[in-house]
């Protein structure tokens, strides 16, 4: 594919990172009496492949390297609970535990390692607004997408992305936000913050039904004065880079195109790939590469070419790296010169679900219709 112009692509991450500590969950499930303790699916282990992919190629000298700061407890608290705050703060002191649910799980030092992840967010934000990079991505741990205003969940501590949202509208002269939440699993922590907002538009592209369960419907789309800059497009499970496209196309663009933002993050998980152990969708690289020029083009014509990209989920530890690195490279508008050693088997094994099948396009047309696209 044709790479877009070159853009000057900040690239932020930190070894604190991928020292965030999940603990010894089998996956996502607790260990017991019948349940063997294993690795947590949420481990450093897919992104820090993707950063030592990086680091080991020369495509590291074509990225800005960022370096975040904490966030502090003040822009913690223009999203969060003082109580949540509190609470990660003193379990993090201690022994660790859970952020709000029964499987996202941070051990001692957590907090503080959430709260780089924040201000790496902010950091990165900084960096476009002030033209030191034209696009930046952070690969940040824990991600931030599940997280709501009184606890984590989903293995998100604190809701990145919304941190860094609020310190712009504080910073800056911008009021209007776009949120592309292309993760496999519903933002409903975005959705949640900003449900009654409408200058942020939080759109979520997310396989139905998968988690958080029984949310992220279509007919979610937002209350009082933001009624309608909530946008839920629920994917069968099963779907590939044609209904991906098809939903970018028929949702993503025309609403993005008739709100205007001036300034776009996306929620960059890689979990909606064909290897991707939480999910059932089947997208590889190539959709990756052509949703993060779509985004590009959108930022262009709207938002001076505004893009943070935060790292969300993705659990293959095998194709993440993969994925990632072409959303670096549609960001860069350089080809890194690495190949996805994968596509090409796995492509051909899913061949027939990447052709947008009518159920797919019945759900995607009926999220148009709401929406009046
Ligand atoms: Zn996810």
């Amino acid at each position: 594919m044709a790479m877009s112009k070159l853009r000057k692509t900040g690239w932020l991450t930190h070894e604190y990172f991928f020292w965030h500590d999940t603990g010894n969950y089998a996956s996502s499930f607790k260990p017991g009496e019948f349940m063997q303790p294993g690795k947590h699916a949420e481990s450093p282990e897919t992104k820090r492949r993707f950063k030592s992919l990086i680091d080991v190629s020369t495509f590291k000298h074509d990225l800005i390297h960022l370096e975040p700061r904490k966030a502090t407890e003040e822009e913690l608290a223009r999203v969060h609970s003082t109580s949540h705050i509190h609470n990660m703060q003193k379990l993090s002191e201690n022994d660790g535990g859970l952020m709000g649910d029964n499987e996202s799980v941070f051990g001692p030092f957590g907090f503080d390692i959430a709260s780089l992840g924040a201000g790496g967010a902010i950091v990165a934000a900084d960096a476009v607004y002030k033209k030191e990079v034209d696009v930046a991505y952070a690969l940040l741990r824990p991600p931030g997408h599940h997280a709501v205003k009184d606890h984590g969940m989903g293995f998100c501590m604190f809701n990145n992305i919304a941190v860094a949202i609020e310190h712009l509208r504080r910073t800056t002269n911008l009021t209007k936000f776009a949120v592309i939440d292309w993760d496999v699993h519903h933002g409903n922590g975005t959705q949640d913050i900003y449900y009654s907002d409408p200058n942020v538009l939080t759109i979520s592209l997310h396989q139905e039904d998968l988690y958080p369960r029984f949310i992220g419907t279509i007919q979610e789309t937002g209350e009082g004065a933001g009624k309608g800059f909530n946008i839920n497009v629920p994917i069968p499970a099963g779907s590939g880079d044609g209904a991906y496209k098809y939903a970018f196309e028929n949702i993503v663009k025309p609403a993005v195109s008739k709100f205007k933002p001036e300034f776009i993050f996306i929620a960059s998980g890689f979990d909606a790939s064909y290897h991707d152990p939480l999910s059932r969708m089947a997208l590889h690289s190539p959709t990756y590469s052509w949703m993060a020029q779509e985004v590009l083009k959108l930022a262009d014509e709207f938002a001076q070419g505004r893009v943070v990209a935060t790292h969300e989920g993705g659990y293959s530890e095998v194709y993440v790296p993969f994925c990632g690195l072409v959303v670096l490279e549609a960001f860069a508008g350089k080809s890194s010169g690495i190949k996805d050693s994968i596509v090409e088997d796995s492509q051909a094994m899913t061949r027939r679900d990447q052709t947008l099948l009518p159920h797919q396009k019945e759900m995607i047309d009926e999220c148009k219709l709401t929406h009046k696209l």
